[in-house]
C-alpha cells in the first residue's frame, strides 16, 4: 500500500550500509557462512569502565526524562572534551546531545535547510548525508574527487561548486568511507574560500577523530576564528568507544543552531536515553589513552588488509589515515564477465562478492563514488584474511 505513504518516504533511499548488514544477517540465518565487512561497527565490546558507569546509573535510579539537550554533567564533559582534544571553547547553550551522531546531523539539516537550498557534499561522503539533506528538502550537490587527490576536495573544486543557493558544506574527517583526513593547512585553504561566502554553514563530522593512525593530526574547522561562528562540530561515541548501540552523539554549534536543534528534539525524541548519557560522561571524562588498544588493533588490521588487497589485480587502494574502512577503486572490473555474471558497476561487483565469496561489502555508489566499494576492517584478523582470500578466489 505504498500509495498511502508520503512522497517523502517513498522517495527516501534505505541506508545502504544498514541494508547490506541486514542482508548479510538474513543469509547467515539461512546457514550461509557470511563474513560481514559492510557495517562500520567495531568488533570490540564497550570497555568495562563505561559499562560499570551505566550499571551504576541504573542502580542510582536514573530513569526520568533528561533535559532535552542532555544532562548538564554530560554537557560539561563534552565541553571539557572539546577544549582538551580540539581546542574549541563552547558554552552549555551551544551543546546538544542526541540519539547518535546520525540524529545530530538530521537535527542540523532540519534546523538550517530551506527548500531548494544546496548542500555541498565532497565525494565520497557518508552514506546518509544526501538522504538527510533531501529529507529537509535540500539539494545535495556532489563534488567529485578521486583517488589521485586521496579523495579530498581541493579549494578550487569547492569554489567552483558554490552558487547563490549554496547553504551548507558537509564533510567527515577522518572520512567515512575513504579514511582521508584533512590537515589543518588543507582546512585553512578551504576556509579561505568560504570566507568569501559568509552564508555557508559548515558541518564538520568528526566522529572518527580518535581513530587516527598518526599520519595527519586531527583538525577542526571551528578552530579558525573566522569559521567558529558558522561551523557545527559533530561528534559521538559510537566508533572510538565501541558504543554503536548506545546511540549517543552530540554537537558543538553556534547558539542559535543549538537552540533550534533542542527545540526540534523536544518535539521528536524528548532527548537521548538517560542511562547511555550517564555512561558517556565516564567515557568522555576518562583519558583517551584508555581506548588506544582498539585504535592499535585497527591500525594493525589496516596494514594487513591493504597488503592483502594490493595483491589482487584490479584493486587500487588509497592509504586510509583514519576510520576503519578501505575504499578500493575496482572500476578495472567493470564491463567484465566473472563466472557468468556481467559486472557493470560497483553495485554489481559488491553483490557478486556477496553471492560468490560470501563477503558483505558496500557499493561505492552509496557514498557518491561509483568506481569503488567500501570494506570495513573493524573485524578480526582471521575474518579479514579469510574474506580477502575468498574475494581473490572468485575474481
Ligand atoms: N557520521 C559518520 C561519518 C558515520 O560513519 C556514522 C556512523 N556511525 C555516523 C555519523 C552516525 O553515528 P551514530 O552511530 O552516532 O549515529
Ligand atoms: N556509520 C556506520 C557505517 O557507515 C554504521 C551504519 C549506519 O549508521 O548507517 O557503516
Amino acid at each position: 500500500m505504498s500509495n498511502h505513504l508520503s512522497e517523502r518516504i517513498n522517495n527516501l533511499a534505505p541506508s545502504a550500509t544498514l541494508e547490506m548488514a541486514a542482508k548479510a544477517r538474513e543469509l547467515r540465518a539461512e546457514g550461509k557462512d557470511i563474513i560481514g565487512l559492510s557495517l562500520g561497527e567495531p568488533d570490540f565490546n564497550t570497555p568495562d569502565y563505561i559499562k560499570e558507569a551505566a550499571i551504576k546509573a541504573v542502580n542510582d535510579d536514573y530513569n526520568s526524562y533528561t533535559p532535552v539537550d542532555g544532562y548538564a554533567e554530560l554537557k560539561k564533559a563534552i565541553i571539557t572534551k572539546f577544549k582538551r582534544d580540539n581546542n574549541l571553547s563552547y558554552s552549555p547553550s551551544q551543546i546538544v546531545v542526541s540519539t547518535g551522531a546520525k540524529q545530530a546531523l538530521y537535527n542540523v539539516a532540519q534546523a538550517c535547510i530551506n527548500k531548494g537550498d544546496e548542500v555541498l557534499l565532497p565525494c565520497p561522503y557518508w552514506v546518509s548525508y544526501s538522504d538527510i539533506v533531501k529529507l529537509a528538502d535540500g539539494v545535495p550537490v556532489e563534488i567529485a574527487t578521486s583517488i589521485d587527490t586521496d579523495f579530498k576536495m581541493t579549494p578550487e573544486q569547492l569554489e567552483a561548486a558554490i552558487t547563490p543557493k549554496t547553504k551548507m558544506l558537509w564533510y567527515s574527517s577522518p572520512c567515512n568511507p575513504s579514511g582521508s583526513i584533512y590537515s589543518k593547512e588543507e582546512l585553512r585553504a578551504l576556509a579561505d574560500v568560504l570566507k568569501k561566502y559568509p552564508q555557508i554553514i559548515v558541518v564538520s563530522d568528526e566522529i572518527y577523530e580518535h581513530i587516527n593512525y598518526g599520519v595527519t593530526a586531527h583538525a577542526s574547522m571551528a578552530e579558525f576564528d573566522d569559521m567558529y561562528d558558522r561551523t557545527v562540530t559533530v561528534n559521538g561515541v559510537a566508533k572510538a568507544f565501541a558504543m554503536t548501540g548506545w546511540r549517543i552523539g552530540y554537537i558543538g554549534a553556534p547558539e542559535y543552531i543549538a537552540r533550534a536543534c533542542n527545540k526540534l528534539q523536544g518535539q521528536v525524541t524528548s532527548g537521548a536515553n538517560c542511562i547511555a548519557q550517564r555512561a558517556v560522561i565516564t567515557a568522555l571524562e576518562e583519558p583517551v589513552s584508555r581506548i588506544q588498544y582498539m585504535v592499535d588493533k585497527f591500525s594493525e588490521r589496516r596494514v594487513l588488509i591493504l597488503d592483502l588487497l594490493n595483491n589482487i589485480d584490479g584493486f587500487k587502494c588509497n592509504e586510509p589515515e583514519g576510520a576503519f574502512y578501505v575504499y578500493p577503486d575496482v572500476s578495472a572490473y567493470f564491463g567484465k564477465t566473472l563466472n557468468g555474471t556481467k559486472i557493470n558497476n560497483a553495485s554489481d561487483f559488491s553483490m557478486y562478492l556477496l553471492e560468490n565469496a560470501n563477503v558483505a561489502t558496500v557499493t561505492g555508489d552509496a557514498f557518491g563514488n561509483g568506481n569503488c566499494i567500501r570494506i570495513s576492517y573493524a573485524a578480526s584478523e582471521k575474518e579479514i584474511t579469510e574474506a580477502v582470500s575468498r574475494i581473490k578466489a572468485v575474481l
